[in-house]
């Protein structure tokens, strides 16, 4: 087994290292074997460069992250700035550093409500773990050592540790191979109107919804469920966009029940809807708890943090005997922390929010139009998070057979045209950059329907009914 020459590697040599040794997330062992990865070399702004100088529009925003867009020279000084002054301090106990303080103000005066207390986490998994371990010692510490069961939604994901991922719930990532949690986690009905029953209204779909989740409730109990998960919308189980009504109606039940609401925001915080955070501007709803990552450094520094009320503060602080024992090493890690002061920072001089409205509802009028191909049954999402599903039938929504592969091949098809979008399932995923403008916004539309247009035209050809 050769080892590869010292030196600066030639593209090939990195796309076989990487072959051989490395085992991405989400890998499919046959087609990693036979075809590696793309070596990605730079990037700026919205667009990323691969190690043969091929350029592309990155639509994806790296993973919902990106919101700033790459290659900035004020973050990049920012954070070497932070290396510098102080690389690494932790902070267990009774122990902190300036961005961290800092960072962790910031987010109180951000966050809705009374969510004035933060946790820092490495990202947004462990930010929903130790939100479900919250649940279970904020509720023992008010004397409910029953109240822990957990509920989330069908299609859900909330991260991949074995606790996120047993309270996320999408289809396809629940493999034998693996184990979850399944004692004390409920999964309710996926609110996607799209998919809702044959002659349902909407209306009356989200009161099915609703119900569903008061029924759960009377069958366990109310002193035995502790907290309700939620991304506000959906994001890669299908960038779904609930009912009307929907999310506000189920903090009601929460409230009513005293279960405690944890919106998982880690996508549709910091400008991907056009806000700081979504539960409140967007949907009405003042969580307990907030979990959040990704765009809180776009991307230039791993970070999570869970923001939580004062008065889960107050309970478990009650009586100043008891130890909060969880954390990881890296909780608060200053280049991280200084990372996500300036991505804040640059959001609010800049006007990031702002634009992420304007040229976000242009973006999702513009995919829209995609909804007259043959193959595209619905685009939906709201301002920066959107996704193109594809289906064999508009009007059974019957998707193709698996063996189709469209969303792959049209993804790899706009690949070859310098456009990135994410696929998923029978779905096409886009979630760009804040700083995307309408000419960008207007190559992805134009791109993607060029894509879909000359796969729908090879499935034609191998023999599938489109239409
Ligand atoms: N929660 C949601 C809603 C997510 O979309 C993700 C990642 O995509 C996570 C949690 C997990 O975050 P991370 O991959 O940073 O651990």
């Amino acid at each position: 087994d050769a080892k590869f020459a010292a030196g600066q590697p030639a593209p090939q040599d990195l796309w076989e290292m990487d072959r051989r040794h490395a085992l991405h997330p989400w890998t499919n062992f046959g087609s990693f074997e036979k075809d590696g990865a793309l070596v990605i070399a730079r990037g700026e702004g919205c667009y990323l460069w691969d190690a043969e100088g091929r350029r592309y529009l990155d639509a994806v925003g790296g993973l919902w992250c990106t919101n700033l867009g790459l290659g900035r020279k004020d973050m990049a000084q920012a954070i070497a700035d932070q290396a510098e002054r102080l690389a690494f301090s932790n902070t267990f106990v009774d122990v902190t550093n300036e961005p961290s303080a800092r960072l962790a103000a910031k987010l109180a005066s951000l966050a809705p409500g009374d969510l004035n207390r933060v946790h820092f986490t490495t990202g947004g998994s462990t930010a929903v773990d130790t939100a479900a371990r919250l649940v279970w010692y904020y509720q023992s510490c008010r004397g409910q050592r029953q109240k822990t069961d957990l509920v989330a939604r069908e299609h859900s994901y909330h991260g991949s540790t074995y606790l996120s991922q047993s309270v996320g719930k999408r289809p396809g990532d629940r493999v034998e191979e693996f184990r979850y949690m399944e004692a004390g986690i409920h999964h309710l009905s996926v609110p996607n109107p799209y998919r809702r029953p044959e002659g349902m209204s909407e209306e009356a779909f989200c009161d099915f919804l609703v119900a569903e989740f008061e029924d759960l409730i009377a069958r366990v109990g109310a002193d035995r469920i502790g907290g309700f998960f939620a991304e506000p919308i959906q994001a890669s189980g299908g960038v779904i966009v609930p009912p009307k009504g929907y999310l506000r109606r189920m903090w009601e039940i929460c409230r009513r029940h005293d279960i405690l609401f944890i919106a998982d925001e880690v996508v549709t915080a910091f400008g991907r809807l056009g806000h700081w955070f979504a539960s409140e501007d967007v949907f009405e709803v003042i969580p307990d708890v907030i979990t959040c990552a990704k765009g809180l450094t776009s991307g230039y520094q791993p970070l999570g943090a869970m923001i939580f009320s004062d008065r889960i503060w107050e309970v478990m602080a009650e009586g100043g005997e008891r130890w909060f024992t969880s954390g990881l090493t890296y909780a608060g890690h200053p280049v991280a922390c200084a990372a996500g002061l300036k991505t804040i920072e640059i959001i609010e001089n800049e006007g990031l929010l702002a634009n992420a409205a304007e040229v976000g509802d242009y973006f999702l009028e513009r995919l829209q139009g995609l909804e007259a191909l043959p193959l595209v049954g619905q685009v939906r999402g709201q301002r920066l998070m959107v996704c193109v599903e594809n289906v064999g039938n508009k009007d059974s929504k019957e998707p193709l057979p698996d063996g189709a592969n469209e969303s792959k091949r049209i993804s790899d098809a706009a690949e070859a045209m310098g456009l990135m979008v994410r696929p998923i399932g029978h779905l096409n995923v886009m979630s760009p950059p804040l700083v995307i403008t309408k000419p960008q916004v207007d190559f992805v539309a134009e791109t993607l329907e060029k894509a879909i247009r000359k796969v729908t035209d090879e499935l034609v050809r191998e023999g599938y009914r489109i239409g």
